[in-house]
């Protein structure tokens, strides 16, 4: 039986080396002063109101604005509506030494959500951006996703302080409307695409978690793919009639018997590839027993898939979902309606064409059942073999042995979903490391951000741009 545990092995190709030297790039920075000055930062943006609706994202472009001006980054911010602002700051890449490489692209959301004042504590409500004793910033969109926007405003002060040697375009892109209809990235893609041209792109998506599957050990899934959205309403049609006589054929219980079917439909849970590649890095890591049990598909399908099965969180990540949402009918208690029907909200895994999976449905509940589709997108994925991804999964874990960095598909979708079907590269990755309880902040209460965090998550994000945007130079150069 030994055989088989290796000669089925999957293996992982090793990260490939960087494209250059990055410490001289980091050296003359002084890190703690940039933790010092990225707090107060936040602290700041955070205060700034865009909670959405009604969004006013206007305002925090203007704050963004005016700190890169302040450094003689030049900007640009389109309002996609009145009050909705999007900025965009552009460093350009050195004319000596610019390639013919697109930009690389740092996306990020201005507004948040709304919040339950309530259920924050009282010093460290959702608008204060209050510093902690602990060292803990609080407010709305501090995870989601202001922390991040901070961290690529600082990586862009930071390449322009250093004068980096740019043979890229490096452009901050910070929109408007994500949480609620996306409307800010589609009208900046829609109108100044041309201008933005982004090669690859960096945006919200994984983070950092720790004991994600084993005690100690901190799992960064960067996001490199979206799953689509079906959202449907499935309508059933009968004979009107009195609730006080069943008939067979009504539309209430034909409606229930769908629901049924698709409940019962069976499902089979996919280990995509990347997936898979997650899997295998975590047990490399970890080392030991767990070392083969992930690399082996038929073991990991034996006593790993079972138990993914069995978290809400994994068991979406594994198949096409369809998540009955809502209801509606009549609702007269004696009233048998014509027509009635269900919401579903189905998230279909990238490579799935929405209308065959429509049709795979609508085979499953038969003919007199109606699908009237709210909305159909396929789901999208950027590849692993970049080296965007490369540079974000090394310094995710760049002295952190009990750490490990893999790819993932998201089984929600962010604004890289319009950018990829236009070439883009894009990865979603916050380079951040959080406990699961803190995760609960994200469109939560009590959400929150370390100011080591915050800092550490410049270090990670400022290296990797550098990497695939700088060109390396010798000691006589910079000696000049
Ligand atoms: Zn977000």
């Amino acid at each position: 039986m030994l055989w088989f545990l290796f000669s089925c092995a999957v293996k992982v190709a090793p990260l490939p080396d960087p494209l250059i030297e990055i410490e001289p790039f980091r050296q003359n920075v002084d890190w703690e002063e940039v933790e010092s000055e990225a707090t107060v930062l936040l602290q700041e943006y955070l205060r700034v109101d865009t909670i959405n609706p009604p969004g006013n994202e206007l305002q925090g472009a203007l704050f963004l604005e005016k700190v890169l001006e302040k450094e003689g980054i030049e900007t640009e911010i389109h309002e996609s509506e009145p009050g909705r602002g999007n900025l965009v700051a552009r460093i350009p890449a050195a004319p000596e030494l610019k390639s013919d490489e697109k930009a690389l692209c740092l996306l990020s959301h201005i507004d948040v959500v709304t919040h339950n004042e309530e259920n924050w504590p009282q010093d460290k409500h959702p608008m204060s951006g209050t510093l902690d004793d602990d060292g803990i910033i609080w407010g709305r969109g501090a995870l989601d996703m202001k922390g991040m926007g901070i961290m690529e405003l600082m990586t862009m002060l930071l390449i322009k302080r250093m004068n980096i040697p740019l043979h890229r375009d490096v452009i901050m892109i910070a929109v408007a409307d994500e949480e609620v209809g996306g409307t800010g990235m589609q009208f900046m893609v829609n109108t100044y695409w041309d201008f933005l041209n982004c090669g690859q792109m960096i945006n919200e998506g994984g983070l950092g978690l720790k004991d994600m599957m084993f005690e100690g050990q901190s799992v960064y899934p960067i996001s490199v793919g979206e799953k689509g959205n079906v959202w449907l309403k499935m309508w059933a049609y009968g004979e009107a009639g009195h609730g006080s006589t069943p008939r067979p054929n009504e539309a209430p219980q034909k409606l229930l018997e769908a629901i049924l079917k698709l409940q019962n439909r069976p499902i089979e849970a996919e280990l995509y590839d990347e997936l898979q590649q997650l899997f295998v890095l975590v047990g490399d890591n970890k080392g030991g027993v767990y070392r083969n049990i992930m690399a082996n598909p038929m073991l990991f399908n034996l006593l790993v898939k079972p138990k993914l099965m069995e978290n809400p969180l994994t068991r979406a990540a594994l198949i096409n979902t369809v998540h009955l949402t809502g209801f509606a009918g009549e609702n007269m208690p004696n009233v048998v309606p014509a027509e009635v029907y269900a919401v579903l909200d189905c998230r279909i895994l990238p490579g799935v064409d929405p209308q065959e999976f429509i049709e795979d449905l609508q085979g499953l509940v038969g003919p007199e059942i109606h699908f009237e589709v709210l909305h159909a997108r396929a789901g999208n994925a950027s590849p692993i073999d970049d080296p965007l991804y490369s540079a974000l999964a090394r310094y995710a874990v760049e002295d952190e042995p009990n750490s490990v960095a893999g790819p993932v598909i998201s089984v929600g979708f962010t604004d890289s979903i319009y950018a990829r079907p236009l070439g883009t590269h894009a990865y979603g990755f916050v380079p951040i490391l959080v406990t699961e309880n803190e995760m609960e902040g994200f469109h939560g209460k009590n959400e929150r951000i370390s100011k080591e965090q915050l800092g550490r998550g410049v270090y990670k994000l400022y290296s990797a741009v550098v990497e695939v945007s700088a060109v390396q130079q010798n000691d006589e150069e910079s000696n000049k």
